[in-house]
């Protein structure tokens, strides 16, 4: 028992007494109100659920049906959402019609560089700024990124530019301070099962943006997103950022496909970083013209004014002018398949 589907017009006095007789059996809840229809997630061990006591949930008035979810994941499940979710950040919503672009340095490197990207990525249509404060980096001798002074940098030009902002949480001791200055938490590749800093983000209120792990399957990354939802944060947003394989041609192999069959699986919106997934310059665009067309819900690109200066991930950050061109090539893509960017 896992789902409970309810008719429609329950009264809230009936959803509450419902809640309640769970409650007692030392379950969780989630209620999920749809346009439709409203149901009740059940969160916790329910397989110690009895067929009597499902049978007795199934006889309160206003239960329709009890559903028993096979997959290892539910809130994050289609089955539980039928309605795509959407996600509000600042004034604007991922996961609707409007396709969004998360655009920036792979690392914040001081304020000059960072307002400058920012005032181009702005113009060129962006609505994200990205950039890393606390850096994931393969060797400790790279640079590990600004800090609480790169998060400054970030909020100063949120303010001067009206974008919102995405920043990556690598340690659970960072929370508070990015807590303080950006709209989006993003856990990185090399954190998707990190499941301390997965309960953390769980249980604070704002939209997690989950990259896929470097070897992790679809279901292990949607494990991860039911993580944080389980712990009550339900905007989540999935980003696809591409997976080892025996390819060295590429940095990643970028898995497309992983996008419509996600639609399938999950209400979450998708996103697709095609930077990391390509790791070559030539390669971001077509790539990113492709995750439109399979569907994605945002973008995120790495743009640098100098790439060949840039202190992280130079060789496959876009310049402002091929971003700017990259823009309107996806808004045609995009009204093909009925959306906008
Ligand atoms: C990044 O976005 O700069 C980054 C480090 O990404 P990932 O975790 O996907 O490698
Ligand atoms: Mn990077």
């Amino acid at each position: 028992m896992d789902i409970i589907v309810l008719e429609p017009g329950t009264s809230d006095v009936n959803i509450r007494h419902i809640i309640k007789k769970l409650e007692s059996k030392g379950l969780k809840t989630h209620v999920s109100q749809g346009t439709e229809r409203t149901i009740i997630g059940v969160i916790g061990d329910t397989s110690k659920v009895t067929e009597e006591e499902e049978d007795a949930i199934r006889a309160m008035t206003g239960v329709e049906n009890v559903v028993r979810i096979l997959k290892p994941y539910k809130l994050a499940s289609r089955d539980f959402k039928k309605e795509n979710s959407e996600i509000k950040v600042r004034n604007i919503t991922i996961g609707g019609k409007k396709i969004h672009v998360m655009a920036g340095p792979c690392a914040v490197e001081n304020k000059t560089i960072l307002f400058g990207i920012a005032e181009k990525v702005k113009n060129a249509g962006a609505t994200i700024l990205r950039g890393g404060a606390f850096k994931p980096r393969t060797s400790p001798y790279s640079f590990q990124g600004l800090g609480e002074e790169g998060l400054k940098y970030l909020a100063d030009a949120r303010d001067k530019f009206g974008l919102a902002i995405v920043t990556e949480l690598m340690d659970t001791k960072e929370m508070d301070v990015i807590m303080k200055y950006t709209d989006i938490i993003q856990i990185g590749a090399r954190n998707m099962q990190n499941f301390k800093l997965l309960l953390e983000v769980g249980s604070i209120d704002k939209p997690v943006l989950l990259k896929r792990g470097l070897s992790a399957t679809i279901k292990e990354w949607l494990m991860s997103a039911e993580y944080i939802m389980s712990r009550g944060n339900q905007n989540v947003m999935l980003c696809e950022r591409g997976i080892r394989t025996f390819e060295t041609a590429t940095r990643n192999t970028l898995d497309l496909s992983a996008v419509p069959l996600l639609k399938q699986m999950t209400h979450l919106p998708i996103v697709v970083d095609p930077s990391h997934g390509v790791g070559k310059r030539d390669l971001v665009a077509p790539m990113a013209r492709a995750a439109i067309a399979a569907g994605a819900d945002a973008l995120m690109i790495e743009v640098h004014t100098n790439p060949e200066e840039a202190l992280s991930d130079g060789e496959q950050s876009l310049k402002p002018d091929a971003f700017t061109r990259l823009m309107s090539e996806l808004k045609p893509i995009a009204q093909a398949i009925g959306r906008e960017i």
